[in-house]
């Protein structure tokens, strides 16, 4: 591999998570790849198409333009895009085939007005209030299946503490579950067609496997992590992570004791150092906090600190305990390398956020690798 740093996508292990995460579902439920942000870092083309080569039929991204690049590289399966689309767009959603969030009623107004016709899914509000119809507001819900040029083939919410199981999180979701419930029973009762129900992410599946819907829209599972390290959740499946994020040293500086290194001048050498650049920085989606023995990579197998900052296209280790590690040699962010093996969790929690928020920062600029 030629590139300064890149990631690799594990296609074995993305196909074992699918089949995994399929086992689990009830009879008659389908997995709904999540692939927004660029799929979490792991490249939303290549894991698309790969999703759907292994039997992946539904896709949900955030945006229409994200929607509209799978299309141009060949997704066929539907498209749910999650969040709002202006109402101007409505002829490249229409164009593309892709399914719209109908985030309120003036949304699903505007939408219809453009005369273009769209297939779109209702969002409700349970409770998490980020968008949504509101779910006591069955008058609007029941109102967007006779609008013209909009075709609601879905109705769905979101649970905002699926993750969580203590006592009082555990509650709040099932009050959003039986609102989703009351919701889908209303609209039975005045007899209009019954759309495909989703409710689940991957928390809402790996905490309440016993729910029964059409969809589960599984983002961070499907790439085999979990948010936070050691997440404790009622289903306990054997997910596989994913992306490695690689790199390698190309440059050694022997920095003598008293010495600095990097901006800032925020280490310094308190014996004779050897301390390598690895170019790869926070433009790459490596957190800045991570800087100065706030996180670690692995070299050799072994972990080394990072030390001084972490810039924008490159970073600074201290390899002086791994006498023969050299210019060229593979460095590892995130996955395994040699024997060792640095989780996404890990340096997630390194740098004080969760592992959603690592992997879709990573990778806008590195080549992504896929392997078999
Ligand atoms: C991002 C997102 C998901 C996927 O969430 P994960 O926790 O990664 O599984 C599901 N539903 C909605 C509405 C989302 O925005």
């Amino acid at each position: 591999m030629k590139s300064r740093a890149w990631i690799e996508v594990s296609a074995h292990n993305l196909r074992h998570n699918v089949r995994t995460l399929c086992s689990a579902l009830p009879e008659g439920c389908q997995l709904m790849a999540v692939v927004k942000a660029n799929a979490y870092g792991h490249g939303a083309v290549e894991t698309a198409l790969l999703l759907e080569d292994f039997g992946v039929q539904a896709f949900a991204v955030a945006t229409v333009d994200e929607g509209i690049t799978l299309r141009k590289a060949g997704v066929r399966s539907e498209i749910l895009v999650l969040g709002y689309t202006a109402p101007q767009r409505a002829c490249a959603l229409s164009n593309f085939g892709l399914t719209q969030t109908l985030v309120d009623y003036d949304h699903a107004i505007g939408l219809a007005l453009e005369g273009h016709p769209i297939s779109a899914h209702i969002k409700v509000d349970t409770g998490m209030h980020r968008l949504g119809f509101a779910y006591t507001d069955i008058g609007k819900i029941e109102a967007c299946f006779s609008l013209r040029c909009v075709s609601i083939s879905g109705i769905y919410s979101h649970l905002c503490v699926s993750d969580s199981l203590r006592e009082g999180d555990v509650e709040f979701t099932k009050a959003q579950i039986t609102r989703f419930g009351q919701v889908l029973r209303e609209l039975r009762t005045r007899g209009l067609p019954a759309p495909k129900a989703h409710l689940q992410s991957s928390y809402g599946l790996l905490n309440y496997p016993e729910l029964k819907y059409d969809y589960v829209r599984v983002g961070v599972a499907l790439y085999g992590v979990y948010s936070v390290p050691d997440a404790q959740t009622k289903l306990r499946l054997d997910l596989r992570p994913v992306l490695s994020l690689k790199s390698r040293i190309v440059h050694i500086s022997t920095v003598p004791v008293g010495d600095t290194v990097g901006y800032g001048r925020c280490f310094t050498a308190h014996r004779e150092c050897r301390i390598a650049a690895v170019p790869v920085g926070y433009a790459d989606g490596i957190p800045r906090g991570l800087s100065n023995g706030g996180g670690q990579v692995l070299v050799k197998g072994k972990q080394v600190p990072i030390v001084g900052r972490v810039c924008m296209d490159q970073l600074t280790v201290d390899i002086t305990d791994i006498p023969d590690a050299g210019v060229g040699d593979e460095v590892t962010v995130i996955g395994s390398g040699g024997t060792g093996e640095q989780k996404a969790e890990e340096l997630a929690h390194m740098a004080g956020t969760i592992t959603n928020d690592l992997l879709s920062g990573m990778g806008s600029r590195l080549p992504v690798i896929v392997k078999e």
